[in-house]
């Protein structure tokens, strides 16, 4: 049986129409402009907030996602540097330039974008220092989260998830939340983000090896799916009136589209919407907040640097 819809606007107090969006470019201007706000402030002080995106070879969707990175960074006022090494780049070589980046009091924030050449270990990114590690993956970071202490870096994708349900006053204390996908980068992060003390939620973390995902989904108020399979999250498997956010960012081949493919998420958007309370849309929904995020966690480690030089 499906259970009646839960999640209300807190200052409304009447449920949202079905299949209201979450607007992801809406909500990530709002912490930009914070975000510009905060990098004026601190170039007063004399600091430009720096962010070094490393990309190694030559994969197009990480191109576009570093690309997407530099020009943000230099919207809000911020130092952009990009760092492109061959796709047969060594792992020393790596390794190398994060250091030297370690050591440039210049550089705030350092991102290593994924996935990187066969050659290198991905754990090479625990080699960023963790003061500079704005992707929120080295376990130092990974250690504070989990332990609720708010001085480490929050990973910027489940981070921009929250100020999404916040931002759509998502009630979040006490709700069944599902999270599809356990990736380090996502759903464990996303997990421990919504199970944390003041979020208060119920959370069931489902994965390639669950065996009834959608028994599972249906008793979420809120769903967060972010396993990479388009179509995954079917109508038949959301509560009337939850609240669903679609992480996933699959290119599906579509011969009426200029590029040959659209980027689709891990719903069932038409069909989802008519059920939801709140959904967001692929694109627009995650996407931009995941950006937002990441100059947001360039901004606070350019300030931590700030109060440590001034102490
Ligand atoms: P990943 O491949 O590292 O992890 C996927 C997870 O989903 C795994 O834990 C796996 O167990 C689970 N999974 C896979 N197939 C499943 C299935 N059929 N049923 C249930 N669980 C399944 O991926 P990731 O890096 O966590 O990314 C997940 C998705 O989110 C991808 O589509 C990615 O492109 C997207 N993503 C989007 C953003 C954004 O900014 N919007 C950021 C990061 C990732």
């Amino acid at each position: 049986m499906r259970r009646a819809r839960w999640t209300l606007p807190a200052e409304v107090g009447a449920p949202v129409a079905r299949g209201t969006l979450m607007d992801g470019r809406a909500v990530a201007a709002k912490v930009r402009e914070r975000v510009a706000e905060g990098v004026r402030a601190l170039r007063k002080q004399g600091i430009v907030p720096g962010l070094s995106v490393v990309l190694v070879g030559d994969d197009p969707a990480s191109a576009a996602y570093v690309r997407s990175k530099a020009r943000a960074s230099e919207e809000l006022g911020m130092q952009g540097e990009t760092i492109r090494m061959p796709g047969t780049t060594a792992e020393s070589e790596l390794i190398a330039v994060i250091d030297r980046l370690n050591a440039d009091p210049s550089v705030h924030g350092i991102l290593v974008q994924m996935p990187l050449p066969k050659q290198i270990d991905p754990d090479v990114v625990r080699r960023v220092n963790p003061s500079k590690d704005v992707d929120g993956f080295h376990p130092v970071n990974v250690g504070k989260l989990l332990i609720g202490d708010s001085g480490g870096f929050v990973p910027c994708t489940p981070a921009g998830v929250m100020v999404l349900l916040r931002e759509y006053k998502v009630q979040t204390s006490g709700a069944n939340c599902v999270v599809i996908g356990r990736s380090n980068i996502v759903g464990k992060p996303m997990a421990a983000l919504l199970i944390q003390q003041g979020t208060d939620a119920t959370v069931t973390v489902c994965h390639s090896r669950t065996r009834d995902i959608a028994s599972h989904a249906r008793h979420a108020d809120i769903i967060i799916a972010a396993a990479g399979r388009a179509g995954l999250v079917t109508a038949d498997m959301v509560s009337p009136g939850a609240v669903v956010v679609d992480v996933g960012m699959n290119r599906v081949s579509d011969a009426s589209h200029p590029k040959g493919y659209r980027l689709v998420g891990d719903v069932d958007f038409e069909s989802v919407r008519e059920i939801a309370s709140l959904i967001t849309p692929v694109p627009g929904g995650v996407g931009p907040m995941t950006i937002a995020m990441l100059m947001e966690n360039t901004l606070t480690a350019a300030r931590r640097f700030a109060e440590r030089r001034a102490a």
